[in-house]
């Protein structure tokens, strides 16, 4: 019988762990018991905006086929490896597991597309279960059964990618890591069908995180064959305890929601909108550059500190130019505006004249305003200009799209260099898809 089994939010961003990781465990544990793996494992982003995700907001769904009078079993198992790996001490770690007999219902679907783009409460995902038969099962505030059903939800017949994750060995969990990142250079250009290795513009590796997790590095891909086989190019600097290929909706911007006016905007959902920039560019602490953009109602835009460069392009905005902004929308606080955190940005149009004061014909200086409706003079040639001219503005950006350096992408961000789709690809398990020795 076709099983699929859900889990979330069992790390913690400071006390280490991480939702593939378990979810690796699981599968072994699994796959001990006899059941057969019909897909890769699934790693499925969910929104990316809400305030109190672990760390990517990333659920880990498990789809087999095993005997009905094992399915007890396969439950029993997940709760006791929740129950023996997540981090309870940690109070955003609300650890939630799903399981679903037979196919996903469309109204899962739904279910995962709202859990995409919206912020849920514990109920919606109680009542999404009662309507598709799924069971759950809640730790402590029980929010991760909300990730854990919506992540079987997204079975990735549409565009999907794949991450090889490799983990280290529990003594050197904490401890810096030491990826040799000329390899991790080669092997991004030997390798096409990989992407997100190497910032050349910040000049850092993208495959490891910063964070004290099981996570040695993460190679990402088109294909299984492609990860695998960039992951053997890479020089680590420690033993791998194990590695897993997931199936993923990473880099599909599958996030993303177009809205037609600033007034159908939704807190916490990301969006794409197009509108004309209403405020110039101006800088607030810590580097960020916020404008404003007009759309049946305004709305600030944000390019934050970390996406480096981006700003550059930025700050070169003026009042009248037109664009299409991408990013998650951040609500307004006391100390905070409420703005589009952008993910990327396309230039649609930009202004390159305006109406101003004439030029003096003779000296070529600007006229002075003699009041309204009285017209122009030049004040040292006492020349008169009735009305306003359009005066041509030198710019340095361009109309084109624009996004920030790979340090600053979302998991869910397709960027500009990923032309393709492998929507309605055959899915099929390669030889070593896990190697889980003696994790
Ligand atoms: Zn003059």
């Amino acid at each position: 019988m076709r099983v699929h089994l859900g889990v979330d939010s069992t790390d913690s961003l400071t006390k280490g762990m991480c939702t593939t990781y378990l979810g690796m465990i699981l599968v072994r544990r699994l796959l001990e018991l006899g059941v057969h793996f019909v897909d890769y494992p699934n790693l499925i982003r969910l929104n990316p905006n809400i305030p109190y995700k672990t760390r990517g907001n990333g659920a880990v769904a498990l789809r087999i086929d095993v005997l009905e009078r094992k399915i007890e079993k396969v439950f029993t198992t997940a709760r006791e490896t929740v129950e023996e790996m997540a981090v309870f001490s940690d109070p955003q770690t609300n650890p939630g597991i799903a399981l679903l007999k037979g196919d996903v219902p469309d109204v899962l679907h739904e279910f995962y597309e709202r859990a995409l783009h919206r912020l849920l409460q514990v109920e919606d995902a109680y009542t999404a279960a009662e309507k598709v038969g799924a069971r759950l099962h809640g730790y402590k505030n029980r929010r991760g059964v909300i990730g854990a059903l919506a992540s079987i939800g997204e079975p990735l017949k549409r565009d999907h990618t794949y991450e090889l994750l490799t983990y280290r060995e529990e003594r050197n969990w904490g401890k810096k890591r030491c990826i040799n990142p000329e390899t991790v250079i080669k092997m991004d250009k030997k390798i096409g069908e990989v992407f997100f290795n190497y910032d050349y513009e910040e000049s850092t590796i993208c495959i490891a995180p910063h964070t004290v997790c099981p996570v040695l590095m993460g190679i990402r891909g088109e294909t299984a064959e492609s990860v695998k086989e960039a992951a053997s190019m890479v020089d680590t600097g420690e033993p791998i305890s194990a590695y897993v290929i997931y199936r993923t909706n990473q880099h599909t911007s599958f996030h993303f929601e177009k809205v037609s006016s600033v007034s159908d905007i939704t807190d916490y959902s990301s969006i794409v909108l197009e509108g004309k920039v209403v405020r110039n560019p101006f800088a607030i602490q810590g580097g960020h550059i916020f404008f404003e953009i007009e759309n049946k109602g305004r709305i600030f835009c944000a390019a934050f500190e970390p996406t480096k460069k981006f700003r550059d392009t930025v700050r070169n905005l003026i009042i009248g130019d037109f664009v299409r902004v991408y990013g998650g929308v951040q609500p307004g606080s006391k100390d905070k505006m409420r703005a589009v955190n952008l993910e990327r940005l396309d230039i649609i149009e930009v202004k390159t004249s305006a109406y101003a004061n004439p030029q003096c014909s003779r000296c070529g200086k600007s006229m002075t305003s003699k009041g309204k409706e009285k017209g122009f003079e030049c004040k040292r040639c006492k020349i008169k200009k009735r009305n306003k001219e359009l005066i041509h503005i030198t710019r340095n950006i361009s109309a084109g799209t624009y996004e920030p350096p790979p340090s600053a992408w979302r998991h869910l961000y397709k960027m500009r260099a990923r032309k393709r789709t492998n929507a309605g690809k055959k899915i099929a398990l390669i030889e070593g898809w896990i190697q889980s020795g003696n994790a």
